[in-house]
């Protein structure tokens, strides 16, 4: 029996106990499940109507609902769908889940319902994708960009891209199978000249990674500094002011405070670190070794420093140290004791604050947002594709290699029909995005993260 065929049931609702539940099915024999249910005949439904009925198992009535039935192949899955609302309770959802088995449906797979939308061609691999990251998006960038490649943004830039591969694909076959063709067909060297284009598009679809990555993970910052001067009141400024704070846990590796918030919307995992000075304590020592850990493995840096004393040489230092790997914001603190402008060094943006009463947090959360923001991704609009998937981005990379190999190979005069295979796997690679010309190994490995239900 062909198991894409079963009618699948699942609850589509948050385990718990809430005010509504709802009881997913898809597959064509859903009315027969329904009429069993709901002793309601098959030929009764109405396509995208609600209805109100007894759920029944074992002759039993378990719950009072409603439910919509939809018509393959207007419904998520372009199958035969229904949708029971039930009561939100754990043991009576569970139950009107029983009653679906009963009468016919067996449970789904994690992602079985995208599956079948990608499968029936609802949606292509990136879209199913996206309504997985939409689930699981934390703030507002990362659901837009979910949204977006839901819309079929990033699909359309990829498709774009495809077709301009196949037509330079059809252009070498046409110059080499019907030379006397040849005055209509591009040449190669004309062909390759537009890849320019199509590369920069793709480089710059990749460059989004990066910030995909924060997006859904956060920008690791460690706070550090001297002693004293003001880390811990700053963290807890940060803390009181962005409420969005999701966990607070003592670091297990580094026993370090590590805290989650939220700055106009881009995520930090903030660091707390000790003091750093000279000294001789060994326990003291052992602290600031992890300091110096934690600012190694950070995106982003926020130095400290007291306005009285200003940068001392031991700062510069450490400064220097982290500055060609990592992104560093120099704070001024107890501006509201030592009016100082703040100094320039390296280069590096140096914001005058005062921790203990707030003032300038506004310019540093600016700052961090067009670090980590700025160009194609904005904060606010949200409009540009982001790259939220290792697997787009290797697939990115490996197109793009694929195209300058091409060129490469024109340009060192090899054979016309040999510069068509890395053009040929470039089409291949970005396909794959797509969910075209892929194992179905690595389409079940896809679905297998989402949750039940979905
Ligand atoms: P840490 O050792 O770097 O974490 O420094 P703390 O946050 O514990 O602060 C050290 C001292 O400086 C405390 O007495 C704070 O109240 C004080 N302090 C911190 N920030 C400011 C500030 O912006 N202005 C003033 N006047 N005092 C501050």
């Amino acid at each position: 029996m062909n198991k894409d065929r079963d009618v699948i049931a699942a609850i589509a609702t948050a385990h718990g106990q809430g005010a509504i539940g709802i009881v997913r099915l898809s597959g064509a024999g859903v009315l027969q499940i329904l009429e069993k249910m709901f002793w309601i005949k098959a030929e009764k439904y109405h396509s995208h109507t609600m209805y109100y009925g007894n759920v029944h198992k074992d002759n039993e009535v378990i719950d009072e609902a409603m439910l919509c039935y939809m018509k393959a192949p207007r419904s998520f899955t372009r199958e035969d769908s229904a949708e029971i609302y039930a009561h939100g309770g754990v043991f009576v959802l569970g139950e009107v889940l029983y009653a679906a088995l009963e009468a016919g449906a067996r449970l789904a797979e994690p992602g079985e319902f995208t599956k079948r939308a990608f499968l029936n061609g609802r949606l292509n691999l990136s879209q199913a994708e996206a309504v997985m990251d939409l689930i699981s998006a934390k703030n507002g960038i990362a659901r837009r960009a979910a949204l977006r490649q839901l819309g079929g943004g990033l699909s359309r830039r990829i498709e774009a891209v495809r077709d301009k591969i196949l037509s330079w694909l059809a252009n070498i076959e046409l110059s080499i199978d019907y030379p006397e063709h040849e005055e209509e067909a591009k040449n190669i060297t004309e062909i390759l000249s537009e890849s320019d284009e199509a590369l920069a598009d793709l480089k710059r679809l990749k460059e989004t990674a990066g910030a995909g990555r924060i997006i859904s993970e956060g920008v690791r910052t460690a706070i550090i500094g001297r002693p004293n001067v003001g880390k811990s009141t700053l963290i807890n400024a940060m803390l009181h002011e962005n409420r969005a704070i999701v966990h607070e846990t003592a670091g297990t590796t580094r026993d370090i405070l590590t805290e989650e918030i939220r700055i106009k919307d881009v995520p930090l995992i903030i660091m707390d670190t000790a003091g750093l000075r000279q000294t001789a304590d060994p326990v003291e020592k052992i602290g600031i070794e992890k300091t110096h850990e934690a600012a190694s493995d950070s995106e982003l840096i926020l130095f400290v420093a007291d306005a009285l004393c200003g940068l001392t040489s031991e700062d510069k230092e450490i400064i220097k140290a982290y500055e060609p790997t990592t992104k560093i914001i120099i704070l001024m603190n107890k501006t509201d004791l030592h009016k100082t402008e703040p100094p320039q060094f390296c280069d590096i943006k140096t914001i005058a604050i005062s921790a203990k009463n707030h003032d300038g947090l506004e310019d540093l959360y600016s700052e961090i947002s067009k670090m980590f923001f700025a160009g194609s991704i904005t904060a606010e609009g949200g409009e540009a594709d982001i790259i939220m998937r290792e697997r787009h981005k290797i697939l990115l990379e490996q197109a793009i290699e694929n195209i300058k190999k091409a060129k490469s190979d024109c340009d060192s005069g090899i054979p016309e029909d040999l510069i068509s295979v890395p053009l040929r796997a470039a089409y291949i690679n970005l396909g794959e995005i797509l969910g075209l010309e892929i194992d179905d190994d690595i389409v079940d490995r896809i679905f297998d993260e989402f949750c039940v239900g979905k």
